[in-house]
């Protein structure tokens, strides 16, 4: 005989829905290196749109136009408190280094999302404890930067016209 309320079951239940809603605005581990087995720009460059896309989800402004840095490719201004925007050079390019120019300024992007959006502190990744360095070691790694940004849940922080821009001035891009 089941000795179980009604009540104790419903109690049940609507824990389990607590805990999906719990797991399901966590954050993926951004700490978490490349393990060279996933999709490459090399080896399909069109991963970039994909990229693109998670980052129009989350909030990222992609911009075509003059980076802000002299001399660079791209750009990633990271803003105080929200995701920011990307910069890219209109220049003629093959798929896979296009790819990698985005999957690098994408790696910023997961770099601000590691630091809260109020930094951009190494991820970890490896073998350098240097942002810039470790963007370019693994901007290759277009698969992987795409499944943590697919894994990143939509906090709503976009960015907008209503309130003024507030940069984060130092921070390297
Ligand atoms: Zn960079």
């Amino acid at each position: 005989m089941n000795r179980q309320s009604p009540g104790a079951a419903w109690l049940l239940t609507l824990g389990l829905v607590l805990t999906g809603c719990v797991q399901a605005t966590a954050s993926p581990n951004y700490t978490l290196a490349p393990q060279g087995a996933g999709r490459t720009c090399t080896t399909d460059p069109s991963i970039s749109e994909e990229l693109l896309r998670e980052g129009q989800r989350l909030g990222v402004q992609v911009i075509a136009g003059p980076p802000e840095l002299p001399g660079k490719d791209a750009s990633y201004r990271a803003e105080h408190g929200r995701l920011g925007t990307i910069r890219l050079k209109q220049r003629p390019m093959s798929a896979e280094v296009r790819c990698q120019l985005i999957s690098h300024e994408f790696i910023h992007v997961l770099q601000h999302l590691h630091g809260d959006l109020k930094g951009v502190p190494p991820l970890g990744w490896g073998p350098s404890r240097d942002q810039e360095a470790e963007a370019y070691a693994h901007q290759n790694q277009a698969g992987h930067v795409l499944q943590l940004l697919r894994t990143t849940p939509n906090t709503g922080r976009r960015p907008g016209t209503e309130n003024p821009i507030r940069t984060l001035s130092g921070v390297p891009y």
